[in-house]
C-alpha cells in the first residue's frame, strides 16, 4: 500500500511502530469475528445525474460497527483484510449485502461497489458475483464493479481474462479514482470499462476560476467520453463545481454536496424525496 505509506521508507524502529503493529494484530483478529457477528454494514452515497438532478444509482461504502471502537472507516481496515485475506469472504458480503439493497429499492438503480487488488487477483471474483447475483435475483447490469488502476497493473494477461469473464456476466466496470495511478490511458484503451470516475483531488480545485485545473477535467471527461464511457465526478462539495461539471458535459457527479453517504434507512428516504433542484443551488 505504497499510496497509503507515501512511499516512505522506515528508517528507525520505534516504539510506536510496535504500538501500530499490535493495533493492526488485534484489529486483524476482531475483523474476522467481525464478519461472523454482522459487525460491518454499507453505507449509499448517491451518484447525481448533473443535468436532472435525478439519483441514478448508490455507492455501496462498508463500515465496521465496532463494538468499542464505534464506527471505524474502511480505509482503517481494508488494508488489514487484504494483508490477511480477510477481504475475499468481507467482500463477498459487501456484494451480496449492496445487491440485496437494489433489489429490495426495486428500482433501475446501478449499485457501485468497490473491489480491492487482493479480492480480484485472489479466488475466481467472476464465479464470486454471478453467485451472489443468482442468489439475490440482481440482474447483472444493474451492478457497478469500481476497480482502482492499482487492479489493472500487474499480470496484465491474466488481469485482462478475469475483466472479460466479468463483463461476459454483464456487469459494468468503472475505473475508480481515475488519474491517481499510473499508464491510465493505456489502460483505458486495453480494458473495457464503462464508467470513469474522476479522483476527488481533480475536483477538489474546480470552481475556483483557475483555468488550468478547468482544462485538466475537462480533458479527462473528453477522454472518457471519446472511449465510450459515462463520466462521474468524485467529491463534489459546493454548487460552483456542480455549475462547472454540467459546463462539462460530466454526467454525474458524487460528493457531500449532493448527498453524504446515508445508511440504508436514510437512503431509501432520500429516493422517496428526491434531492432538492440542483438548478436552484447553483
Ligand atoms: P472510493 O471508492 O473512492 O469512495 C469514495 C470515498 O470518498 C468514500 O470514503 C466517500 O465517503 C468519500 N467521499 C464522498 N464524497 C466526498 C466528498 O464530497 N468529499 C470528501 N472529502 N470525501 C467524499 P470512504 O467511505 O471512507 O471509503 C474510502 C475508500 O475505501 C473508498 O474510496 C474505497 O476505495 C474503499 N472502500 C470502501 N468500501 C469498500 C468496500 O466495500 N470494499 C473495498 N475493497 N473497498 C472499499
Ligand atoms: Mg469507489
Ligand atoms: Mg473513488
Ligand atoms: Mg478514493
Amino acid at each position: 500500500r505504497a499510496k497509503e505509506a507515501g512511499g516512505g521508507v522506515y528508517a528507525a524502529y520505534h516504539p510506536k511502530m510496535h504500538d501500530a503493529l499490535m493495533q493492526r494484530l488485534s484489529l486483524a483478529d476482531d475483523l474476522r469475528l467481525a464478519l461472523e457477528r454482522d459487525e460491518l454494514v454499507l453505507h449509499y452515497q448517491p451518484t447525481v445525474d448533473l443535468t436532472s438532478g435525478e439519483i441514478v444509482g448508490f455507492e455501496a461504502l462498508v463500515r465496521w460497527n465496532h463494538p468499542t471502537r464505534g464506527m471505524v472507516p474502511p480505509l482503517d481496515f481494508i488494508g488489514v483484510a487484504e494483508s490477511t485475506g480477510l477481504i475475499v469472504p468481507l467482500g463477498r458480503w459487501v456484494l451480496a449485502e449492496a445487491c440485496r439493497q437494489a433489489v429490495a429499492w426495486g428500482r433501475p438503480l446501478k449499485m457501485a461497489v468497490n473491489v480491492s487488488v487482493r479480492q480480484f487477483e485472489a479466488g475466481d471474483l467472476a464465479l464470486t458475483v454471478a453467485e451472489v447475483l443468482a442468489e439475490t435475483g440482481m440482474p447483472a447490469d444493474q451492478l457497478c464493479l469500481e476497480m482502482t488502476e492499482s487492479v489493472l497493473l500487474t499480470d496484465t494477461d491474466e488481469n485482462l481474462a478475469r475483466i472479460v469473464s466479468l463483463k461476459a456476466l454483464g456487469v459494468m466496470l468503472a475505473m475508480d479514482d481515475f488519474g491517481t495511478g499510473y499508464s491510465s490511458l493505456a489502460y483505458l484503451r486495453r480494458f473495457p470499462m464503462d464508467v470513469l470516475k474522476i479522483d476527488r483531488s481533480f475536483v477538489d480545485r474546480l470552481g475556483s476560476g483557475d483555468a488550468e485545473d478547468e482544462t485538466l477535467v475537462r480533458t479527462i471527461v473528453r477522454l472518457g467520453q471519446r472511449f465510450g464511457m459515462k463520466t462521474v465526478a468524485e467529491g463534489v462539495e459546493n454548487a460552483a463545481q456542480v455549475a462547472v461539471l454540467r459546463e462539462m458535459t460530466c454526467d454525474y457527479g458524487q460528493g457531500y454536496f449532493l448527498s453524504r453517504p446515508l445508511p440504508s434507512a436514510e437512503a431509501t428516504r432520500l429516493l422517496e424525496t428526491g434531492l432538492p433542484s440542483l438548478t436552484a443551488a447553483s
